[in-house]
């Protein structure tokens, strides 16, 4: 970067040499942004792979990229990223810094706009003009609640919410240019102690024909039974949960459905006792058909459902059941 013009930024999410298609819900924000402020965007790849991310994103996006290359930064350092990225936002005197709002993006976000004196919108589900000014949509209490929010500050570092902004259209002319930095960064107060690969998914999830997943509002392990029995009913059906019952240890993190678990798309999720975070509905939204079972009528996956049954699980699943083994009866 060689003049002062202001920018947009974009902080790609890489791990082991692939892309995270989270990165492209924050492109794509910053394409919109692009068009509301009239500023140009460029993409920032960090790390040990920093420069081979960055020529391949260039090269799709068409996007001029900034690769950072960090030897030390082999895996990821929250420390190494605040402190490398608040010197290239500087640097490029950056209006607004886009970043996926994964599980790296907000650990690091906050304090980067703690070091570079920027506000912080933290999981950005659309952008829009509003009075002369540009207004973020971050969604509250599990999506029941959006809050518009507008920044008074030089900088604005946003997390953007994976799923909300979709694919690029990168129908360009030709490839971006990629400017490569090695960059030496030794993190002071934090050390990376390696990195531990999650289980494998479930296949189960990817080839069933019906997901019965559970969501905190099974209340107790013991209620498992009922989501099991449920899933016992279809053919090809499989049972997945949301993550507090995967960090409950109530199911393994291999049943779990949304950005930091499986993306699924069978014919039909059923949703029992899940709010619809949208880290949730990130994973499950290609679902053919949706129901889902849910006491609060305000709950945020009855926005996403087809059928909304306004019931205890712990009543209606039962009864379904008990209807399914009468007509099953009647029929032999
Ligand atoms: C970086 C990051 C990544 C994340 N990744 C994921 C992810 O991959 N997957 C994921 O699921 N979450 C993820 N989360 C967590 C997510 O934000 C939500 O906290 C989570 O999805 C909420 O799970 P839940 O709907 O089961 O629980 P809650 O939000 O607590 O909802 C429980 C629901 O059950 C209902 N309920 C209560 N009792 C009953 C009853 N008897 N019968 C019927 N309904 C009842 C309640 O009305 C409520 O709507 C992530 C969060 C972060 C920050």
């Amino acid at each position: 970067v060689t003049d002062n013009s202001q920018r947009i930024a974009v902080v790609a999410d890489h791990f082991q040499g692939r892309l995270r298609p989270a990165t492209f819900d924050a492109i794509a924000c910053a394409l919109k942004l692009s068009g509301l402020v009239d500023l140009p965007v460029r993409i920032v790849t960090l790390g040990e792979d920093a420069g081979t991310i960055g020529r391949d994103l260039a090269e799709l996006s068409g996007l001029p990229v900034t690769a950072i290359e960090i030897p030390e930064a082999a895996s990821y350092c929250g420390e190494v990223y605040k402190t490398v990225l608040s010197e290239v936002v500087s640097h490029m005197n950056a209006a607004y810094v886009c970043i996926p709002a994964t599980t790296q993006g907000s650990d690091y976000a906050p304090a980067l706009a703690v070091r570079v004196d920027a506000a912080c919108v933290s999981g950005v589900e659309s952008v829009s003009w509003r009075q002369g000014r540009v207004c973020f949509a971050v969604s509250l209490y599990a999506g029941k609640i959006v809050q518009e929010v507008v920044t008074e500050t030089d900088c604005t570092v946003l997390t953007v919410l994976p799923g909300s902004f979709g694919h690029p259209d990168f129908s360009h002319a030709g490839p971006g240019t990629v400017e490569v930095i090695s960059k030496d960064c030794k993190p002071q107060q934090t050390r990376s102690m390696g990195l531990q690969a999650p289980a494998d998914l479930d296949s189960a999830l990817s080839e069933a024909a019906v997901i019965v997943s559970a969501g905190r509002g099974l209340g107790k392990r013991e209620n498992l039974d009922l989501i099991r029995r449920l899933a016992a009913i279809f053919p090809k059906a499989a049972v997945g949960g949301s993550r507090p019952v995967c960090d409950a240890g109530w199911l393994e993190y291999k049943q779990q459905v949304g950005i930091t678990g499986a993306t699924v798309s069978p014919e039909v999720y059923v949703a029992c006792g899940i709010s619809g975070a949208h880290q949730h509905i990130s994973g499950m939204r290609e679902a053919r058909f949706i129901i889902a079972v849910n006491t609060d009528p305000n709950a945020a996956i009855f926005n996403t459902a087809d059928i909304c049954v306004n019931e205890d699980l712990t009543k209606f699943i039962p009864a379904l059941i008990d209807e399914w083994e009468k007509s099953n009866r009647e029929k032999s």
